[in-house]
């Protein structure tokens, strides 16, 4: 009973980890998730191909590690956040699709909800900003559109989960839980309170017996049927990504920090037993929930982070490979001063702009692939240092080091720079799987497989530190520069 079972369902893939008693991965297996886009700005994903993948990588992944279910101590799950579904609490079957977080059919509702001039009471029950992104007006529009849902839901025929709790209905023949790190992206849940609000479930008409409970971060939550794996096997972890991240990257105590650089980025701040309120329209969270106590962060969100050198590669073709942006970047002009804001989607946190679009400055004669590619790496980082001023401004207290992870951060060259542009060092660990990991670790902390919170960090390597090494003047000029770059993109002219 040494081992435990990570299942990591992504937004575009679904992973399962074997992990031993030492903290080390031993087996892992990855099936590739269809994206399913009936309109535009419409993003569904089938729940029971989630289900299958899952199955599928579950099995390989203990085939693989030459291990049998009975010698599974817990499993622990890990999932993309906010993505709804709705089934059947007699046959299990979806009503339909799930909704994909990136799915932004609901924006007209988000806009009503503004208008009623109703952000303050959902960001001080929930710590979220009012946006299309999180599960509660999804939940309302399949209520909405589905036949006879609605009725089916007050009649209690219905259950909405987060994928973390399909997944454990699933995997448990009909247990319907939540952990309070996937219930805090739903706008319904009160985080301080650490319960569904009637008052967010009247706004949207939910009712409550739709809900699963809510289960801590680490702790026994259900048991695996018997015929899934072949043995009973705790349920004894669940987080979101971040979250999972978030434990992966040993963030435990308030002040640590970390971001993930995948096709976005997302930094997340341990804030301890505090809910720190934005002023700066970052999101509070919560980073974990261990015995009933709620661990909080701070989270800010860049929408394109390594998908502005997908871009340079797909679109304008301007690298055969991602990891060529290192050593191109390296051999650019260090006179220059490109800058190119990545704002293809709009901007996120701290500016949330919907409507800015992307542009590039600065440009000469002599600019070349090189300049652009480098510009791209840059923009990166110096929206990281936007969260950390956003953070600040909000009092958290300067960051002593950023622990990071995701595919982008194998690029010591946007490392180096990250270093320079926070002018605090910069962390990779060995094992950049931090989210299976995060997940492992609360699982296997419940079941006895791993130490408390205090005897965790000994399991995290580090890979590499990268130490600033820019003047700060430099820094500040080039920092400034951005600030700039930033100003002349935004659709609203600032006072
Ligand atoms: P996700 O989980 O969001 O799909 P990953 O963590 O797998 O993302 O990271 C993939 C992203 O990292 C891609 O956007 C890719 O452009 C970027 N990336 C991968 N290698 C490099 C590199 N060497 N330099 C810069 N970006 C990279």
């Amino acid at each position: 009973m040494s081992h435990v079972l990570a299942i990591d369902q992504g937004t575009t893939s679904t992973r399962a980890m074997v992990v031993d008693s030492r903290g080390r991965p031993v087996a892992q297996a990855q099936r590739e998730l269809p994206q399913i886009f009936p309109r535009p700005g419409w993003v569904e994903h089938d729940a029971e191909e989630i289900w299958r993948a899952t199955l599928d990588v579950m099995r390989r992944a203990l085939g693989d590690a030459g291990i049998e279910a009975r010698a599974l101590a817990a499993i622990g799950i890990t999932n993309q956040r906010e993505t709804t579904v709705v089934w059947e609490r007699q046959s299990g079957r979806p009503i339909h699709n799930a909704i994909v977080w990136q799915d932004r059919r609901t924006t007209e509702p988000c806009e009503a909800l503004q208008a009623r001039g109703l952000d303050g009471l959902i960001a001080r029950k929930t710590g979220l900003v009012i946006d299309p992104y999180f599960s509660a007006t999804k939940l309302a529009w399949l209520l909405d559109h589905v036949d006879g849902a609605r009725a089916a839901a007050k009649a209690g025929q219905l259950a909405f989960g987060t994928i973390d709790s399909f997944l454990a209905w699933r995997l448990s023949g009909g247990a319907h839980v939540t952990d309070a790190t996937n219930a805090a992206r739903t706008m319904l849940f009160d985080i301080h309170r650490q319960d569904w609000d009637d008052e967010l479930l009247g706004l949207f008409d939910i009712p409550r017996a739709l809900l699963p409970a809510v289960v801590d971060s680490a702790g026994r939550a259900a048991d695996s049927a018997t015929d899934v794996l072949g043995a009973a096997v705790p349920i004894a972890g669940i987080a979101g990504d971040q979250q999972a991240a978030t434990v992966g990257q040993m963030c435990l105590a308030p002040g640590t920090i970390k971001s993930t650089y995948g096709t976005g980025c997302f930094m997340l701040l341990n804030t301890g037993t505090q809910a720190v309120a934005s002023r700066n329209r970052l999101l509070t969270t919560v980073a974990y929930r261990l015995g009933g106590t709620p661990t909080y962060a701070m989270e800010g969100a860049i929408f394109v982070a390594g998908a502005a050198i997908q871009w340079l590669r797909d679109g304008l073709k301007l690298l055969q490979s991602a990891g060529q942006s290192a050593a191109l970047a390296a051999t650019a002009d260090p006179a220059a001063q490109v800058y190119l804001v990545p704002a293809f989607a709009g901007l996120g946190a701290p500016y949330w702009d919907a409507r800015a679009r992307g542009a590039m400055f600065g440009l000469t004669r002599d600019t070349g692939i090189a300049e652009i590619v480098r510009a791209a790496l840059e923009a990166v980082c110096f929206q990281t240092r936007d969260l950390v001023a956003a953070m600040a401004a909000d009092g958290a207290a300067p960051p002593v080091t950023l622990r990071v992870d995701g595919g982008l951060t194998v690029n010591d060259w946007a490392m180096q720079f990250l270093a320079d542009m926070l002018g605090v060092p910069v962390e990779r660990p060995v094992v950049t799987e931090t989210t299976a990991m995060g997940a492992a670790y609360l699982a296997g902390m419940a079941t006895g497989v791993f130490p408390g919170l205090d005897g965790l960090p000994r399991f995290w390597q580090r890979d590499r530190a990268f130490t600033p090494a820019m003047s700060a003047d430099e820094r500040d000029t080039r920092y400034a520069g951005w600030r700039d770059a930033v100003r002349r993109v935004r659709s609203v002219v600032e006072a």
